[in-house]
């Protein structure tokens, strides 16, 4: 399996328009933050976390051929905002591209993109999406997929857990706290990625204490944070955190 995080950013991105502060204006390329979105490849089967509105330029910059299936966490416009931008690839597919994603999101991403309900018209080219309500575990071409149900304001969040060859990686990109099922599902994965937005607490983001905590908890071969904003430069993230914890950036990729 292969984990590529496409973007590792809060929902402003990094740097954010029109702020000076020593992070936006920071020369470390891993400060440069994209709005969150994972790829992950396994068997013959190219999968997508969350559709920021980064797409196009993430897809570009990674040379993504191919995406077969979506999995979505919850509709706030940084993880929504560029699933019109899968059209690219559903117009080269046989079938319209599954997408998993809550009741809540998948509720909120009709509303959004009314289309999705709508037969097309002959000769224009909207996405086709097979949009699709994950109730629990199931099988995906050779996958075992996992939704992970988090709390994250009024959001009906949930992450993933992806298992392929005996191999786990589990992402949880935006949450406060993690209900107990969430943690058995997730405890011992070789991977694990969740939200640390910020060193100060906030209302509906983990900051870095409560992700260390999580984290610690979880006891993942591989722990990473995810989602941070402007306020956390990466360099200051890698020390902020203890041994077997790092800061993921844009491009990071790692073979399980
Ligand atoms: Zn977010
Ligand atoms: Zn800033
Ligand atoms: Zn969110």
């Amino acid at each position: 399996m292969r984990v590529t995080f496409l973007g590792t950013g809060t929902s402003y991105g990094v740097p954010m328009p029109g702020c000076d502060c020593a992070t936006c204006r920071s020369a470390d390329p891993r400060d440069k933050r994209f709005r969150t979105a994972i790829r992950v490849e396994a068997g013959d089967v190219s999968l997508l976390i969350d559709t920021p509105p980064d797409l196009r330029s993430q897809c570009l910059a990674h040379g993504i051929a191919r995406i077969d299936a979506a999995l979505m966490t919850h509709a706030h416009a940084d993880h929504v905002f560029g699933f019109d931008d899968l059209r690219a690839y559903t117009n080269r597919m046989a079938e319209p591209m599954p997408v998993w994603a809550s009741a809540g999101t998948a509720k909120t991403l009709r509303r959004i993109f009314d289309y999705l309900d709508q037969p097309p018209i002959p000769g224009t080219s909207l996405a086709r999406i097979s949009l699709r309500v994950a109730e629990g575990p199931f099988e995906f071409r050779g996958l075992r997929l996992t939704p992970l149900p988090a709390e994250h304001g009024r959001a009906d969040m949930i992450g993933w857990k992806i298992e392929h060859g005996g191999r786990a990686f589990a992402a949880i990109p935006d949450c406060k706290s993690l209900p107990p099922e969430t943690m058995d599902l997730c405890r011992g994965v070789d991977l694990v990625a969740i939200d640390a937005l910020r060193i100060r607490p906030h209302p509906t983001h983990m900051n870095f204490d409560e992700a260390i905590a999580a984290l610690r908890e979880i006891g993942a071969q591989r722990s990473l944070v995810i989602h941070l904003c402007h306020e956390v430069a990466h360099a200051q993230a890698e020390r902020l955190l203890p041994a077997g914890m790092a800061p993921a950036y844009d491009g990071l990729r790692i073979d399980l």
